[in-house]
């Protein structure tokens, strides 16, 4: 399927489809050849102000004033676009990301019904009436939109992570500026068709390229964009928290993380060993979500590492285009670097590196790295706390359950945990005492559109998905009136 564009993508600013004013591309690359996939036009700072310009009239003229089943309407014609063009936005994503073409076509399956769910559920952004001690006051309130939002996206799971920003933000009555990380953005370009195409009014949705130092900040700095929304690093989550704090703007923040999977000696093992094998596959580990610390009980550690070693010897490493691919190369040679220095760095605190698979149908230029596991990790090495985002998991023993929660929370993140025993009481004692915004039992961290989802501690600010999205792009006012007068 050809999917790629021979030409430089355009922007799409108000109702223009354009080139930077200054003319400058970048390249794009195909992760498991490294050769150019694309070249991709850069906005110049006065792109983004006019970006910004476009989204905060459209948002004046027009939109805040729409009707929520105008909106909704909007949103499942884009919907029905997206199911129609899901084959082909998935290889895109495996051309430019590098996922298995597999993994590709599932991570998509559920986003018509993701910009469906949040069509479904405008109404909920509603107020309520408030019976306050005077009674001469009728008191109520109104959830209003925002005006002009930011969403600005990381690389790893590009169009999921738009696509579920995209649609509570609009649902709520805001306009956008979509801002893909300058890694993979041909992705989101093919969804700025499908919103044109839909008939979304110019404006409603805008999208600029170009790196985080020069696009990004000066997006979020912009007076006129009064939340964003990012997800990416935690250095970078700081950064942009700094950056905003003059303005006092809204940010959601979801960041890194390092979290813990563990495994009691009661676990359903198989179950355990299919989960943990999956997070170092799925992405090539890079995943937010993902559990990179296993924790295993003492007495069970020899028999799960036994049958998740041999797992992992059969993994399927190589081109992303084959369907018999399990696991792609890295996005990029930084990360590929980045983990490649990580695994020396174990192996230099005393953990022993073991790596598994084998490399099939890849041309040797990619970015592959094969599945790492951290054997003989202890919890503070830096290799089992800092978030390495690859196919690499440290392994570190317990003895009981007091130790396997203080193991799970040592740790600045607290994205996600996922726990396997059979016992009922344990899994909820330990569900209540993990700091993480999500906990897994007996099965993995699976986000879902429709779920609360976001990080405690250093894994982020706000939650995005499920009915705390709507809210999240909203604000609440409160009004009386007095019914003495
Ligand atoms: P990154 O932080 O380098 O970049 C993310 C985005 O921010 C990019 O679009 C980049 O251009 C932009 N950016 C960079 N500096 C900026 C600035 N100063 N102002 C505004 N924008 C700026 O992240 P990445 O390397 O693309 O993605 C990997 C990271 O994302 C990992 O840490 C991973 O854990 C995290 N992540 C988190 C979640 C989650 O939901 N919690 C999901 C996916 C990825």
């Amino acid at each position: 399927m050809n999917v790629i564009e021979s030409k430089p993508y355009e922007m799409l600013i108000g109702e223009r489809w354009c080139a930077g004013t200054e003319g400058r591309t970048f390249d794009t690359f195909n992760p498991a050849t490294a050769q150019v996939l694309a070249q991709v036009h850069e906005a110049a700072e006065r792109d983004v102000d006019a970006a910004v310009l476009a989204a905060h009239e459209a948002y004046q003229e027009h939109w805040r004033k729409t009707t929520p089943a105008q909106r909704g309407r909007l949103l499942r014609r884009l919907a029905d676009l997206f199911e129609r063009d899901r084959e082909k936005i998935a290889w895109i994503e495996t051309l430019n990301v590098g996922k298995p073409i597999t993994h590709s076509l599932d991570s998509l399956k559920a986003m018509p019904a993701s910009l469906e769910y949040f069509a479904g559920i405008i109404p909920a952004a509603r107020g309520e009436t408030i019976p306050v001690a005077n009674q001469d006051v009728l008191n109520y309130t109104l959830r209003e939109p925002l005006g002009v939002c930011a969403l600005i996206l990381p690389w790893n799971y590009p169009m999921t992570l738009t696509v579920n920003k995209l649609g509570p933000a609009l649902a709520a009555g805001n306009t956008v500026i979509l801002k893909p990380s300058e890694v993979t953005p041909l992705s989101t370009m093919a969804l700025a068709r499908l919103i044109e195409e839909a008939g979304f009014p110019p404006g409603v949705v805008n999208v600029v390229n170009g790196s985080g130092a020069t696009v990004g900040e000066r997006l979020v700095t912009h007076p006129l964009v009064s939340r964003v929304s990012f997800t990416g690093g935690t250095v970078t989550g700081a950064r942009i928290l700094a950056s905003t704090a003059a303005d006092v703007k809204r940010v959601t923040l979801e960041l890194g993380g390092k979290s813990p999977l563990i495994v009691f000696d009661d676990a359903a093992l198989d179950k355990a060993v299919a989960v943990a094998a999956g997070d170092l596959i799925k992405n090539s580990g890079q995943v937010c979500i993902a559990c990179t610390r296993l924790l295993v009980q003492e007495t069970v550690r020899d028999e799960f590492l036994a049958r998740l070693q041999t797992r992992l010897k059969a993994v399927r490493v190589g081109s992303p285009e084959d369907p018999a691919t399990e696991m792609g190369p890295l996005v990029s040679a930084t990360q590929k670097d980045r983990v490649e220095q990580y695994i020396r760095i174990a192996a230099e605190e005393g953990a022993l590196p073991a790596q598994y698979g084998s490399v099939e149908s890849a041309p040797e230029a990619g970015f592959f790295v094969k599945p790492t596991l951290l054997l003989d990790s202890k919890v503070d090495m830096r290799s089992a706390q800092e978030e390495i985002f690859g196919p690499v998991q440290s392994v570190i023993s317990f003895r009981d359950e007091d130790e396997a929660l203080r193991m799970a929370n040592r740790s600045r993140y607290g994205l996600a945990a996922v726990l396997f025993t059979r016992d009922g009481g344990r899994a909820l004692r330990m569900a209540r005492g993990i700091q993480a915004g999500s906990v897994a039992i007996n099965t993995g961290v699976r986000t879902s559109f429709d779920a609360p989802f976001g990080g405690y501690k250093q894994s982020g600010i706000g939650k995005e998905r499920g009915l705390e999205a709507l809210y999240e792009n909203t604000q609440l006012k409160n009004v009386k009136y007095d019914m003495s007068v």
